[in-house]
């Protein structure tokens, strides 16, 4: 098992600091649509789970895009800040927004039928397909 890291981060204008003292090195990627749309490219995903701190929430903006979950960006500078689980609580957060974590490794790979044909990465992950990804998480 990977060690735990904590990172601290904050949007591009500076008006949204997050601290997260419980992140997984080990990154997802989700491929899917809804993803790819709201960031233009597949979401590189830390699990930071519940121990976050936020401040200037007044600035973040969450937009409910599942039944399940819901995103937050920066209201003055649109950085992508969190994809929230609703019912756990549970942050993931863009890798981007940490640079200076150690050991990070790219572990999974969501929707992984949802891949455009028009890029691919190398790394050696795990993969689950929209199917399996719906039957694991949603039950
Ligand atoms: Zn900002
Ligand atoms: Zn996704």
């Amino acid at each position: 098992m990977s060690e735990i890291i904590s990172g601290a981060s904050n949007c591009l204008c500076g008006s949204v600091k997050i601290t997260a003292k419980n992140i997984n090195p080990n990154f997802t990627v989700c491929h899917c649509e809804t993803c790819r749309t709201w960031g233009g490219v597949p979401f590189f995903a830390l699990q930071c789970g519940t121990d976050v701190e936020i401040t200037g929430n007044e600035k973040v903006k969450i937009y409910k895009s599942s039944p399940w979950a819901s995103r937050g960006f920066c209201s003055d500078c649109g950085t992508h800040l969190f994809y929230k689980l609703d019912k756990t609580g549970e942050y993931n957060m863009p890798v981007g927004m940490f640079p200076n974590l150690k050991g990070l490794a790219m572990d999974m790979q969501y929707f992984s039928d949802q891949r455009p044909s028009y890029y691919c990465f190398s790394n050696k992950t795990k993969e689950m397909t929209k199917a399996e990804v719906e039957s694991y998480f949603h039950h």
